[in-house]
């Protein structure tokens, strides 16, 4: 147990000091997302917060992300899929703590830009482990299920071009769109990719 520990301790130290490479997702070149799709089957889900919307239960900060849930917390444990093809940069099942996991792909449009979608409020089950940084999804992969979080289970999707390596809060002081360029509306950037 306590070598375990030291070898644990050993490879974390070489890592940060570049000795042994952090996961790479960087040089993994997963081709083109010609479409995108909603992470869910919208003809289930509902919108249940918007994106820009001030939250009263974060201080009035604004929502970078879409908030998906089936009404009645019937989304529990349901799979989220990938909006495109793309890359693994971020997989963590206690990235947003006690708000449970998330995942992070970045795509590259027919047009040549790079988007990163964020799936938050999500954990791996026994059938969809979480996926691994540098690994290649496909569109409609399943990449976790909603967990058990608050106020009720739903997964918050954000479209963003920076922080490829970690999630943000989901919420921001200033208008996410307006102020702060590095998010987008996600329904609005699917439905513009979707053929
Ligand atoms: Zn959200």
């Amino acid at each position: 147990m306590r070598m375990t520990a030291v070898v644990i301790l050993a490879a974390l130290i070489l890592t940060t000091l570049g000795i042994i490479p952090a996961v790479e997702w960087q040089n993994v070149d997963c081709g083109i997302a010609d479409t995108l799709a909603y992470p869910v089957d919208m003809e289930r889900y509902q919108l249940v917060q918007g994106f820009s919307v001030p939250s009263p239960r974060h201080q009035g900060r604004y929502h970078t992300g879409e908030d998906y849930a089936i009404p009645g917390g019937a989304s529990l444990g349901e799979p989220v899929r990938a909006i495109g093809r793309g890359v693994v940069t971020y997989s963590y099942t206690l990235g947003w703590g006690r708000d449970a996991g998330v995942v992070i792909v970045r795509h590259t449009l027919p047009d040549g830009v790079h988007i990163l979608s964020q799936y938050g409020h999500i954990t791996a089950s026994d059938d969809v482990p979480f996926p691994l940084i540098g690994a290649c999804v496909e569109q409609g992969d399943a990449l976790g299920v909603i967990a058990d979080v608050r106020p009720a289970p739903h997964v918050h999707l954000e479209i963003k071009l920076a922080l490829p390596d970690a999630p943000g809060p989901g919420y921001s002081w200033t208008l996410p769109e307006n102020d702060e360029p590095q998010w987008r509306m996600p329904s609005r950037l699917i439905e513009a990719y979707s053929n």
